[in-house]
């Protein structure tokens, strides 16, 4: 006989006032007194968030029995001693709009399991059931439900019965109520939810065309069947926004509205490549990250933070692919693809900190670091997404070099599903640069260690060169240069400008300095991030034309700047500096060979 499931039962009980009530049953609870814990964190994302904190009351009882619930630490209870059958309720808050929380108010609500479904400890493994309720009230009457998580006894899109294998998995299937927008695809046979929350006018059949391209090149690219039964895009659009969380069997995406296209939007403009780009980033994930996993991650310690020094290649691969799959299933142009690329590479020129720590270090300090990033993060952080997915780069350059184009990090990526995403074994720290050199033929030691365990330039020209795409560094136009295109102006313009060495943002109408560059004018005239600039040589300085004031003047220049630090005036002797080479363009080389053809031209 199968042991019973544990019973979860979740309702959004006050709309209103953003709660929900969650209810968890188990049959046989430890005779000892069970404990219940909720995770610190959720997969995905690497910091340490106290999901806990959103408990606003909890109770346990047996039958009509009220069991004594005792706090042990802060986010687990243990129960007195009963036998059960136990159940534990809570009413969680939920007003947090991201992928990564739970949000419910009269329009809608949205969870993760990790912020909602205690875990009961030691019974990780058995089945879960799920019962998914709507609010009580004859408005919710048109409330539907979006999730990938299997029905057992409810209707299509409907409220009622739900399963899942095991706690692991009943967390990994976030579940959006409410009355968004649904339109279904099949990629190779296998069923795509679009859901979109919030007001838009989005143009559905466009997405469905569009991500069945992308999704049916990435399950190509690891090989049919695609490993999950359905999928859905749970996709919060708002006035300004940007994220994803990657699950098994669906993503949680929050962005603009104005990202995704409409009926009569023509072409693919800059906003939706950004949009498409993150889907495809975190359907990539359903292989690198959801089951080709870092040993350490199979299975997750929800109570503690997990590290891995392997983050540039679950981000950096992914963050390669994303944009890689889309010019490779015919959805951006080649030349565009260079563009999105070019950005990438100068963003990673323009981080300071990428000559302090290195991806491994990222990647470990995730969860103080990079998940936490302060005013100083430009000089002491790099991106184990951005310099990940160059590095993804100098190694597909390098595999197609060395096998004279018979492999290439398309190899590397079906060889880590093949043994470690359909078999569930775990990658060691080791391991994907062991299938690299596999896949290679050849020793990478000395690339990997340069690349991932030292803060030395990666050989990008040269990678570049071998794909048949030459790289030009400049100096950037302005703060809102990007990369990625043709300057109109003359090296010798361009270098005339002089550099303050820092980011500023708005403070109302004043400056105030976001960012002080280690080593830039700024900082050595003994400016900090915070002081708000309200004069340049005597004169009234408002955020709008601070720019152009320092742009025209050059490096060498000596300014005399009023900056208040706290409520206190001081004045400072800013001498300009030269800008940095720091923005990159691309351009293919003209005739190029058919091993370099084969990079983004095989659609
Ligand atoms: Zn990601």
């Amino acid at each position: 006989m199968a042991a019973a499931p544990i019973r979860y039962r979740i309702v959004p009980i006050d709309p209103a006032a953003h709660l929900f009530e969650v209810r968890c049953t188990v049959e046989n609870p430890d005779l000892q007194g069970q404990r219940v814990a909720l995770p610190a964190w959720i997969p995905g994302s690497y910091m340490i968030r106290e999901f806990a904190r959103n408990i606003v009351s909890i109770r346990a009882q047996s039958g009509r029995k009220t069991v004594t619930l005792r706090k042990i630490d802060k986010h687990t209870w243990q129960t007195e001693p009963c036998d059960g059958p136990l159940t534990v309720t809570a009413q969680v808050y939920a007003w947090d709009l991201s992928v990564r929380g739970a949000h419910l108010d009269r329009t809608h609500a949205f969870f993760n399991g990790t912020c909602m479904f205690l875990r009961v400890v030691g019974q990780e493994a058995r089945a879960c059931e799920l019962e998914i309720l709507p609010p009580a009230g004859r408005a919710y009457a048109k409330w539907r439900v979006a999730t990938a998580m299997r029905r057992k006894r409810a209707p299509a899109y409907g409220f009622g019965l739900y399963q899942a294998r095991d706690y692991d998995e009943l967390i990994d299937h976030p579940v959006e109520m409410g009355t968004f927008t649904l339109a279904t695809f099949k990629a190779h046979g296998v069923p795509h939810d679009i859901a979109i929350t919030g007001r838009h006018r989005a143009d559905m059949e466009r997405l469905c065309r569009d991500l069945k391209r992308v999704c049916e090149w990435q399950i190509d690219l690891f090989g049919r069947p695609a490993p999950m039964e359905r999928y859905a895009f749970l996709v919060m659009a708002v006035g300004e926004g940007y994220g994803g969380l990657e699950h098994r069997a669906s993503t949680a995406l929050l962005c603009s509205r104005d990202d995704l296209p409409t009926v009569d939007s023509k072409g693919t403009n800059e906003a939706y490549r950004g949009f498409l780009g993150l889907c495809s980033h975190e359907y990539f994930h359903t292989w690198n990250v959801k089951r080709i996993k870092p040993d350490v991650f199979s299975p997750y310690q929800l109570d503690t933070e997990n590290y891995t020094s392997l983050l540039w290649a679950f981000e950096g691969f992914t963050s390669y692919y994303d944009d890689l799959a889309l010019v490779r299933s015919g959805l951006i142009t080649p030349n565009e693809y260079l563009e999105t690329l070019a950005r990438a590479i100068t963003q990673l020129q323009r981080a300071g900190g990428r000559m302090k720590q290195t991806v491994s270090e990222s990647s470990w300090d995730a969860w103080i670091k990079y998940y936490r990033q302060d005013e100083n993060a430009p000089n002491a952080i790099v991106s184990y997404y951005g310099k990940g997915s160059l590095i993804a780069l100098c190694l597909d350059a390098l595999i197609r070099q060395r096998t004279r184009g018979r492999k290439s990090l398309d190899d590397v990526m079906r060889l880590l599903w093949q043994r470690h995403g359909l078999t569930g074994a775990g990658v060691p720290e080791n391991g994907i640069e062991r299938i690299a050199e596999e896949v290679a033929g050849t020793r990478l030691r000395a690339f990997f260690d340069k690349a991932l365990r030292s803060t030395a330039e990666l050989p990008l020209g040269q990678c570049l060169q071998q794909l048949g795409v030459e790289l030009k560094l400049r100096v950037a136009e302005s703060h809102s240069d990007r990369g990625g295109k043709a300057s109109a102006r003359s090296p010798q313009q361009l270098a005339s400008r002089g550099s303050f060495g820092a980011r500023i943002t708005a403070n109302g109408g004043d400056v105030k300095l976001a960012n002080v560059y280690n080593g830039g004018a700024a900082e050595k005239a003994g400016l900090s991030a915070g002081d708000i600039v309200v004069a340049v040589d005597g004169l009234r300085v408002a955020a709008k034309e601070f720019e152009s004031r320092i742009a025209a003047r050059k490096p060498g220049d000596l300014l005399r700047v009023h900056a208040f630090r706290r409520d206190e005036l001081h004045e400072f002797e800013v001498t300009l500096q030269a800008p940095r080479v720091d923005t990159c363009e691309l351009s293919f080389t003209p005739r190029r060979t058919r091993v370099q053809r084969a990079w983004v031209d095989d659609a």
